[in-house]
């Protein structure tokens, strides 16, 4: 076996991985040319102009057929797509929402945004939100629950489903790490009430900033295209909605996404299917080999049968955090760059969230006189706690080549056998 990097051997590549921005990377020719087209035409602006080019228009259509969704609404940012399918659903001052503990900030605080108090539930090995664990956080105040699948990896949403139906509350999909994962066939964002998509760098796809809301129900469409664009409803045309705005409008905001990004995020969600395609290819590829080689090697649970996962990010759950960082450590010398994510650490751990500060006069929300009072403590969520510090994550983009991938596996092997000898850690 040849020595790890770490220990003094050659590394397996000679250069980092190609950056994990797994839409930006095949960012090019088609993107650019729509995004001039609208700007040649002078037609920035979704709603109105001159010379309209209808890019936004065209992107939700591609997402709706797609998805299989009556739908879809471009919005600014994910954050704004959560703050919008909240809004739509009513949640306020007095609410509390389920969120999954093993996050993104932006989950927990765009609920926030809504007045409302995010309540954290645990996570399973899946490392997304656990559906045993919704009865122990419910009560009376909860509205919705947000499903978050994490980098890339789907939610069992059959039990959340269930849940949530004898609750009789709403699910949110909060879909901003893994647009295009399905469950059971169906794309994840088009299972619960209502979808979140975010098109942030990051992000599966992007248009650097953006983001997008999908429901099946109109009522609910309505409001979020209300709340989205200032309380009014544009183009009404579009989706039969003839609701006076006289009567039904409520006070809203300005998420409306601009005309250039929907030209490029159009352009982008064309690319989808090829970018996951590639992503679940080399996954497949690099879990099979590993797994082979270490069948003790565990790999965070997949709950979809049909594996729907889009292969974003290859997970690894080790007996201990130790392990986890000394892989971690090891792989980057291999020139891999594995990671824990959010510090291995639940979101309700973050200082902000954790100590309820706001921007607002006495911590409003969090000040609301619940009946069951709102309370973060260290181990809230203790499999969370056990779990995130053992995981580490190996980012897979969509321009590896295979002999990205032969390098990955070369590394990891030389790793994970110098592990094993070394501390029986694995
Ligand atoms: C990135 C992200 C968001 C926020 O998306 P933005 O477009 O950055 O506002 C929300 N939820 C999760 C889980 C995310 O990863």
């Amino acid at each position: 076996m040849k020595k790890p990097a770490i220990e003094g051997g050659t590394p397996a590549r000679n250069k980092p991985l190609p950056p994990n921005y797994p839409g930006a990377v095949v960012m090019g020719q088609e993107e650019a040319e729509f995004a001039s087209k609208v700007i040649l035409a002078q037609s920035p602006f979704r709603y109105y102009s001159p010379d309209p080019q209808s890019a936004v228009d065209k992107l939700e259509n591609a997402i709706s057929a797609k998805m299989n969704i009556p739908y879809a609404l471009g919005v600014t940012s994910g954050t704004a797509s959560l703050i919008v399918a909240m809004k739509a659903l009513g949640i306020g001052y007095g609410d509390k929402v389920i969120v999954p503990a093993n996050t993104f900030l932006a989950t927990p605080g765009a609920v926030v945004c809504c007045n409302a108090v995010p309540v954290f539930c645990d996570i399973d090995e899946s490392l997304n939100l656990d559906p045993a664990a919704l009865e122990q956080v419910y009560d009376e105040d909860v509205k919705a629950i947000i499903v978050v699948p994490i980098l890339g990896n789907p939610v069992d949403m059959d039990p959340v489903l269930a849940f949530a139906r004898s609750k009789n509350i709403a699910v949110i999909e909060d879909m901003a790490q893994s647009c295009g994962v399905t469950y059971k066939g169906q794309y994840g964002g088009t299972i619960g009430n209502i979808g979140a998509f975010s098109f942030q760098m990051n992000k599966i796809i992007t248009g650097g900033e953006g983001g997008a809301v999908v429901t099946r129900d109109l009522d609910l469409f309505e409001r979020a295209i209300r709340y989205h664009d200032q309380g009014i409803v544009r183009h009404r045309d579009r989706y039969g909605i003839d609701s006076p705005d006289e009567e039904f409008a409520f006070v809203g905001q300005n998420y409306r996404m601009s005309d250039i990004t929907g030209a490029v995020l159009f352009e982008q969600f064309n690319k989808l299917d090829e970018i996951v395609a590639s992503m679940r290819r080399s996954h497949a590829i690099i879990k099979q080999a590993l797994s082979v080689q270490f069948p003790e090697l565990q790999f965070r649970n997949c709950p979809d049968p049909d594996d729907g996962q889009i292969g974003s990010n290859l997970g690894f759950l080790f007996p201990s955090a130790e392990a986890a960082n000394k892989f971690n450590q090891a792989m980057h010398a291999e020139n891999i760059g594995t990671h824990a994510l959010y510090a291995g650490k639940p979101a309700y751990r973050t200082a902000a969230i954790f100590n309820q500060r706001t921007a607002d006069k006495d911590n409003f929300p969090f000040n609301y006189p619940f009946k069951n009072p709102v309370i973060y403590t260290e181990d809230l969520c203790p499999r969370a706690i056990d779990l995130l510090p053992r995981a580490a994550f190996l980012p897979i983009a969509p321009t590896l080549t295979e002999q990205d991938v032969e390098e990955i596996i070369e590394g990891a092997t030389k790793v994970l056998h110098s592990l094993r000898e070394q501390a029986r850690v694995l």
